[in-house]
């Protein structure tokens, strides 16, 4: 089994957010509305979307 784990502390915020799924397409979702909320980040740009992404872990179980 492999899932994937985001933190936000990864990309640099002093959060405590995590969170996790089965499928990486999953997260994204989650992220943004997290982020708008927790981080008044109303439009992602393409490298803050870069930075998620490569702050996603995955991680086998
Ligand atoms: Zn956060």
């Amino acid at each position: 089994m492999v899932k994937y784990l985001y933190r936000c502390r990864d990309i640099g915020y002093d959060c405590s957010f995590e969170f996790e799924a089965a499928e990486k397409k999953d997260l994204m979702p989650r992220i943004r509305i997290h982020t708008r909320y927790a981080h008044q980040v109303f439009e992602m740009n393409d490298d803050m979307i870069r930075k998620i992404e490569a702050a996603i872990k995955e991680i086998k179980e």
